[in-house]
């Protein structure tokens, strides 16, 4: 969401002619937009803060904003303790930030703007045009969270739910893929919590399809909670709905889900596994899990595991537990920090090896992949196949935008290689 986020930040400074560059000493204005979710993320504020001061050392300074959900978090203490900073600007307040900018140019003094107007920041960003023309796009459809995990930040940064109107997105889908976006990952932290107007995010994947040069749709990331048998049953006849669902668990254990108020049970989980595995076979999973949650015993963990290898996760991203300041979990007992790094290496050796497995299981087979790029090797293109894997190929023709047949031959940690599929004719005689 904070790269969709950057890429509006960008698109509304255009509109007051700033440029993008790459050269940093040259930069008149510098927005940090910045993600709190876990810990060093106001450190990481301060050092890169520090990196552009020597840059401009003897020089005029260039303006300074933090954007995002630690200068929602911080606040004035962030003004506070570095005076470099000219502005701060919460996540749901950045579509005033030319006004900011202009404020600043004309030395008005230091700004804190950190409301929740977020129906205004969608109405303000509506009128101003994505100048991105990724192949594969993020388009923000939800926002905010109502669900208070204990572990969590995201309802105090960045707001409670809330859904976009279906116009507006179906308006903003139609623009991206005629600016040449063939895929869209609609995005939301409760992405399937989306409600407008009794429409739900199966109404909207349905409208969105309708769009003709859409080829993939996608989202992330859901709750399980929020998974309703309408979506569950999309997956039935959708040809344009991927097959990959991000779902995080967090843990495996029920005494740690009910610890963190995720308000279901493994079963439940499980359950949910199996219906949509039931509506659509070819479904495969990835997820998020916390190791080291307070509480968190010996047996809680090896729950975790058994999970881990019950559902074949493709896919698992796994954090030991950090305490966010201001949320419930932050006042309770850690898990000694040696034994929480322990579990998360066996956890990501376990994970990992699930995932090698899965990898090798594609050798010799075709996978669909939609063609993002040309490598810096110029006869090499990028793409993903339909579960996200990376996948690169050799090709003397341009592939950018388009999906082809590939079949798989080798791989290494983070990509996959093969050669494009070419159907082989047989000789036809006449008798
Ligand atoms: N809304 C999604 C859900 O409920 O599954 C997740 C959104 S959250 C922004 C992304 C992930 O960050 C979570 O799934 C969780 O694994 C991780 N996370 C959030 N707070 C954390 C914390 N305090 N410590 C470690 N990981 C955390
Ligand atoms: Fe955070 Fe997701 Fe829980 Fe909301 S549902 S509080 S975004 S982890």
């Amino acid at each position: 969401m904070n790269e969709y986020d950057s890429d509006r930040i960008f698109d509304l400074a255009k509109k007051i002619n700033y440029q993008k560059t790459e050269k940093l000493e040259e930069a008149d204005c510098y927005v940090l937009n910045t993600c709190h979710i876990r810990e060093k993320a106001t450190e990481k504020v301060y050092h890169d803060i520090g990196r552009v001061k020597k840059k401009f050392r003897n020089k005029k300074k260039p303006i300074i904003i933090v954007a995002g959900c630690v200068a929602q978090a911080e606040g004035d203490v962030l003004l506070k303790k570095e005076k470099y900073i000219d502005a701060l600007v919460g996540p749901q307040s950045y579509h005033q930030l030319n006004e900011i900018i202009s404020k600043i140019e004309k030395d008005f003094g230091r700004i804190n703007f950190t409301e929740f107007e977020v129906i205004e920041k969608f109405d303000s960003l509506n009128v101003v045009e994505s100048s991105k023309n990724n192949i594969s796009a993020y388009l923000t459809i939800q926002e905010g969270c109502d669900k208070f995990c204990k572990f969590c930040v995201v309802p105090y940064t960045r707001g409670a739910e809330f859904s976009r109107s279906i116009n507006e997105i179906v308006s903003e889908c139609k623009h991206l893929v005629d600016s040449g976006s063939r895929e869209i990952t609609l995005l939301g932290q409760n992405v399937n919590a989306y409600s407008f107007k009794g429409k739900k995010l199966s109404n909207l994947i349905n409208e969105i399809s309708k769009i003709k040069d859409l080829k993939r749709i996608r989202y992330t990331t859901s709750h399980p909670i929020d998974f309703s048998n309408d979506l569950i049953e999309i997956y039935k006849n959708s040809e344009k709905l991927m097959p990959l669902i991000h779902l995080p668990v967090q843990s495996g254990s029920d005494k740690i889900l009910q610890s963190m108020n995720r308000k279901h049970t493994i079963k439940d989980y499980l359950n949910l596994i199996y219906k949509l595995k039931k509506t659509n076979p070819a479904i495969k999973f990835s997820s998020d899990f916390i190791i080291g949650y307070p509480g968190e015993t010996d047996g809680d963990f090896n729950d975790t595991l058994t999970l881990l290898k019950e559902v074949g996760f493709i896919n698992s991203y796994s954090f030991i537990f950090s305490p966010r300041p201001g949320t419930p979990a932050a006042k309770m007992k850690l898990v000694d920090n040696k034994l929480a790094k322990e579990r998360l290496l066996v956890f990501q050796k376990k994970a990992n090896e699930i995932k090698i497995n899965y990898r090798k299981s594609l050798y010799n087979k075709k996978v669909c992949v939609l063609f993002e790029n040309q490598t810096k090797n110029k006869n090499k293109f990028f793409g993903r196949d339909e579960y996200l894997n990376s996948v690169i190929v050799d090709s003397s023709y341009d592939l950018k935008g388009k999906i082809k047949e590939t079949i798989i031959s080798k791989a290494n940690q983070n990509t996959l290689f093969g050669e494009i599929y070419q159907k082989k004719m047989n000789n036809i005689f006449a008798a």
